[in-house]
């Protein structure tokens, strides 16, 4: 941020006035895009965890991300403010990223219900089936290289299969035709200190990948 005050200060000294940004269209109308859909589904009543939600959470980050990162449901905390991944567990997920040189940003992060189960618990067949339109519509929209699963949960979901998460990690695989990762949900992390190592290990393997995309 400094660096570009210091640079638009400098445009300034330099008697530049105007500054014409080019558009990036297709930037312009994923976001767009992805904004339109959030309002017209955040009164969504197409399974029973409508109604104890507080917050629709739809997802947050880069509508034009090369990765995006997916969990299985909103928390308290994301019920409460409607963002994905805020929190604790959000926090760590953030230092997660950073330690692979990833800015949140950068990223899009989202999960596989966008209502909170009540007290946290994993998100029924008719719940998942009644939303997955909408992340496999916003994986469309955004076109990601990478994916990343978040947990048993989302894995087992999206890849159809039933595996224990020590073995889902052995593995890439392919959803929607893309490249994809599963390591621990940050959520996980927090209870469980010994998987840190493990799931520093999945980040280095997807980091690899991510370097080499253009
Ligand atoms: S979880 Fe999904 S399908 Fe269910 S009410 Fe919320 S947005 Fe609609």
């Amino acid at each position: 941020m400094k660096s570009i005050q210091q640079y638009l200060e400098y445009l300034q000294l330099s008697g530049i006035e105007d500054i014409y940004l080019k558009p990036q269209p297709d930037r312009i109308f994923s976001s767009q895009k992805l904004d339109e859909l959030e309002k017209n589904y955040q009164d969504c009543k197409k399974c029973p965890l409508e109604e104890g939600r507080e917050n629709f959470c739809y997802g947050n980050g880069n509508p034009k991300a090369k990765l995006m990162l997916i969990g299985e449901g909103p928390g308290a905390d994301e019920d409460a403010t409607g963002r994905v991944f805020v929190g604790r567990a959000g926090q760590l997920l953030t230092k997660m990223l950073k330690a692979i040189h990833l800015e949140r940003d950068e990223v899009y992060i989202t999960n596989i219900v966008k209502c909170r189960p009540p007290n946290n618990r994993n998100p029924l067949p008719n719940e998942i089936n009644a939303c997955l339109p909408y992340l496999e519509e916003q994986i469309s929209i955004i076109q990601p290289k990478l994916l990343l699963l978040l947990g048993k949960v989302a894995a087992s979901t999206l890849l159809n299969r039933n595996l224990s998460l020590t073995k889902f990690r052995e593995n890439t695989y392919s959803f929607m035709g893309i490249k994809t990762y599963v390591t621990y949900h940050p959520s996980a992390l927090l209870r469980n200190q010994g998987w840190k190592r493990p799931a520093w290990i999945d980040l280095q393997k997807l980091q690899k990948d991510y370097q080499k995309l253009d």
